[in-house]
């Protein structure tokens, strides 16, 4: 057994139809894949019809699943209104929203214009609370039971300096995720948020760090299990998240990050840079003292 396989059994998510906001790429095409392999239909929706595209019938061939590739904006309500209602007219039912779409720029507070603040704030924030809206009037409405689960990162209660909209934005979206899980489970709508460490995608690293940065900060050196983390690690925690075997879980944000955050935040963690002879020295004045 290895985490670069799937956990789950093979129909797991069967006769669920699933979406997946920005699953033409990155860990949501990878969360979306599994999810085909686990039984489900998929709906896919980002921007980028051609992407979507593209990643619709790759995904179609690998698994003979059935992948439905839906462009949108998610700042823009009406264009999500229209992608929940074509998706529903297609499959009749959408059981599980994936909320992955998000923008993000590394750059120091004060060099950010405004408008580009804004930007991250309304695809990660607005962009999910568009979706969510949406989704969760329209489960109501028809009595539908359904399960959110939203991607956040660790930084949403640490903070973090040069993110900053984007810390703020998925602070945001961790906040709606637990007020929902308690608001609205009694209409049978659970919400779950994965807060991700370091794994690698296009979107995260090579636009975000280019060129020597991401060598120059290298993440797996932030990590204590010494690795970035596998997309199978992810897809198989999104897959259960979603299913039915979760139904206990709801109002959780899952942390999968090979202990990076709490690497940063305990005091005393940075000691290992301490070489043993120095360790050995410092127990020999002890006994001294002693
Ligand atoms: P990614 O490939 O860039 O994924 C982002 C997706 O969001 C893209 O498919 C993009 O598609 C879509 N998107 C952007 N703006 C949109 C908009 N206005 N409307 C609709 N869709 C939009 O990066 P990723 O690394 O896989 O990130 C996926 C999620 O994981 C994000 O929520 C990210 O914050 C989170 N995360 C990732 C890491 C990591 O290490 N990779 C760590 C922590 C958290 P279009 O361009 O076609 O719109």
């Amino acid at each position: 057994m290895s985490y670069k396989e799937g956990m789950l059994r093979e129909d797991a998510l069967k006769g669920k139809t699933i979406l997946v906001t920005g699953g033409g790429t990155g860990l949501g095409k990878s969360m979306g894949l599994y999810f085909l392999k686990l039984g489900a239909n998929l709906v896919i929706t980002s921007r980028k019809l051609d992407v979507l595209g593209a990643t619709a019938k790759e995904m179609e061939s690998e698994t003979g699943g059935k992948v439905l590739a839906l462009s949108c904006d998610v700042r823009e309500i009406e264009q999500v209104e229209k992608m929940w209602a074509d998706a529903l007219a297609h499959y009749g039912k959408i059981d599980v929203v994936l909320n992955n779409a998000a923008g993000n720029f590394i750059s120091p507070t004060e060099r950010l214009s405004t408008n580009a603040f804004n930007t991250v704030l309304d695809i990660v924030l607005k962009g999910t609370s568009n979706v969510t809206l949406t989704a969760g009037k329209s489960w109501i409405q028809s009595k539908q039971a359904g399960t959110f689960l939203n991607i956040v990162t660790t930084y949403a209660w640490t903070g973090s300096g040069y993110v900053v909209p984007s810390a703020a934005a998925k602070a945001g979206v961790l906040a709606m995720t637990r007020s929902l899980a308690v608001e609205w489970a009694k209409y049978k709508i659970r919400s779950n948020a994965i807060a991700p460490g370091p794994f690698p995608t296009e979107g995260a690293w090579s636009r975000l760090l280019p060129g020597d940065l991401v060598k120059k900060f290298d993440p797996a050196k932030k990590v204590p299990v010494g690795r970035v983390g596998d997309h199978q690690e992810l897809a198989n925690l999104a897959a259960y998240l979603v299913s039915d075997f979760s139904a206990y879980v709801n109002g959780e944000v899952i942390t999968i990050d090979g202990g990076e955050w709490l690497m940063g935040a305990g005091e005393f963690n940075n000691l290992d840079m301490i070489p043993q002879e120095m360790w050995d020295m410092m127990e020999a004045s002890r006994g001294k003292k002693g």
